[in-house]
């Protein structure tokens, strides 16, 4: 019967690390157009290092402890991935911390407003003269992302830092496209950054996308068809809900596995395309 065909290939999903919340999610997945995937934690690993310090005008260890200081008031990757590599060093209190989601981090240390974010909010702010944006797009073209360090109206450094795509990415997203679903990128960084890792991995990509953003963008392909959003952060969630499909990556946040329809219990991301495939066997089996 349906309901036990459905109810034995949800049970097989299972056993897979696939959790899917229901029959009308197995259902739904098979017949997605498109799957948007969030970079930061569910194409890479969400492990983003820092690979290189730029100073403009102060030193390389002053950089690096200010722009901790000030990321000791975030919990994003790459607020951990600066803190860690600030670890062992004496760092100033960041005080009054407060985010601007897909922008930057502020603080005030040792009475000053410190900014760490975006070189496109660095250039908001009036701060991003000819050298350092030329610097930021040097490194952003190696796939890297680069944050500023502002003080004010002046860039005191660039930090660089480079989150590898898992291990699966790039087989995954040719498997996608051999099962004729379009696989697309959907990011925050910046879009030279986006498009280096978007090129190695096989797949398009839109990037500097706001949170609000991606829900647009995700309203604007369901006109074409059935979407799913595969994210891991707090930030995914409204694109998740507003997508037909929502996907939680494993190892993500609470949040974006409430969220989700499914969820991937190992963090592959193979286990989508085994969404797709086990979706589409079962209701072939019921048609
Ligand atoms: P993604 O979509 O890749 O997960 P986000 O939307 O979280 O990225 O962030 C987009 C950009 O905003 C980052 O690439 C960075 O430039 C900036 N940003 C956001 N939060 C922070 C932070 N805590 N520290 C530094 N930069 C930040
Ligand atoms: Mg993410």
């Amino acid at each position: 019967s349906v309901p036990a065909a459905i109810t034995s290939a949800v049970s097989a999903g299972a056993r897979r690390g696939l959790l899917i919340k229901g029959g009308a999610a197995l259902e739904a997945i098979g017949s997605v157009k498109t799957i948007a995937f969030d970079k930061t934690g569910t194409l890479t690993q969400g492990r983003p290092q820092v690979t290189d310090i730029v100073p403009f005008g102060v030193n390389v260890g002053e950089v690096l402890r200010q722009a901790a200081a000030v990321e000791q008031g975030s919990s994003h990757p790459l607020a951990k991935a600066i803190l860690g590599h600030a670890q062992g060093l004496e760092l100033p209190a960041g005080e009054d911390a407060r985010a601007l989601p897909g922008q930057a981090v502020l603080a005030t240390v040792n009475g000053r407003t410190l900014a760490v974010g975006s070189p496109r909010y660095a250039q908001e702010q009036g701060a991003l003269t000819p050298e350092v944006k030329a610097q930021a797009q040097l490194l952003e073209g190696q796939g890297k992302t680069v944050v500023a360090l502002i003080d004010g109206a002046r860039v005191l450094g660039l930090l660089a830092l480079r989150d590898e795509p898992r291990a699966d990415a790039r087989e995954a997203v040719a498997a996608l496209k051999a099962l004729g679903i379009r696989p697309l990128m959907l990011t925050g960084d910046n879009a030279r950054t986006g498009q280096a890792i978007g090129k190695s991995l096989g797949l398009d990509v839109q990037a500097e996308l706001l949170p609000a953003d991606k829900l647009r963008v995700i309203e604007e392909l369901k006109a074409q068809g059935s979407v799913a959003m595969v994210g891991d952060g707090i930030n995914d969630a409204p694109a998740m809900a507003a997508s037909d499909v929502g996907i939680a990556m494993g190892g993500g946040t609470d949040v974006a596995l409430e969220t989700a329809d499914a969820a991937l219990l190992r963090a592959e991301v193979g286990g989508v395309v085994e969404l797709v495939q086990l979706s589409r066997a079962t209701l072939t089996n019921i048609k």
